[in-house]
């Protein structure tokens, strides 16, 4: 498998994180996460964190250039130069934009975009029970509704997007950790 600057798209709760986590670590390159560093700005309470933490709260977007730029800045450093997982980032059609154009500036464009699909209710299901661990405040059921008709109205067109240049690929995200990260490894081995 060769293909090393990665997106994993999927709608909350699909698993993209747990997957880009252990993708990230099977070929040795960094995940981004513009949720994690968003999350450490609203912790920091820096200034990007006081922009963000609202919308966050709510379950929103954050403003497409405010999340940019943190995506941007991350992807400059030195150790994302041999590739990436990119994990919640694009999110809108002019976040992906603006990722063509700043892999375009950083030598190359990205490679695949993994998007694993699950059903609603599996995902819902999936949300409801991370929130009783309560780990993260954004896991309620009025939050995780707006997440769900955010990503189906800002991100899913992403999907037609990525095809449309060739680079999806569609994974089943229904099962087990080690049964969807082997179906992802054969999707890039294609
Ligand atoms: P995540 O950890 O990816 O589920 O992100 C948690 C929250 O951070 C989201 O509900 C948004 O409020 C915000 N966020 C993360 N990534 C983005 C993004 N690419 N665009 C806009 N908001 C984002």
């Amino acid at each position: 498998m060769s293909a090393r600057l990665l997106l994993l798209l999927g709608a909350p709760g699909a698993g993209k994180g747990t997957q880009a986590v252990r993708l990230a670590k099977d070929l040795g390159i960094p995940q981004i996460s513009t949720g994690e560093m968003l999350r450490g700005a609203v912790s920091a309470d820096s200034e990007v964190g006081r922009l963000a933490r609202g919308y966050m709260d709510r379950g929103e977007l954050v403003p497409d250039s405010v999340v940019i730029e943190v995506a941007e800045q991350r992807l400059k450093q030195p150790d994302a130069q041999g590739g990436f997982v990119l994990d919640g980032f694009p999110r809108t059609l002019a976040q992906a934009r603006a990722l063509d154009a700043i892999l375009e500036r950083l030598g190359g464009p990205l490679q695949r975009c993994v998007a694993l699909t699950v059903e609603e209710d599996v995902v819902v299901e999936r949300l409801l029970k991370r929130a009783e661990s309560g780990v993260r405040g954004d896991d309620n059921e009025e939050t995780i509704r707006t997440r769900m008709g955010v990503y189906r109205r800002q991100t899913e067109p992403l999907l037609d997007y990525y095809r449309g240049s060739g680079i999806l690929v569609e994974v089943d995200g229904d099962g087990g950790i080690d049964e969807v990260a082997k179906r992802i490894r054969e999707a890039l081995a294609d």
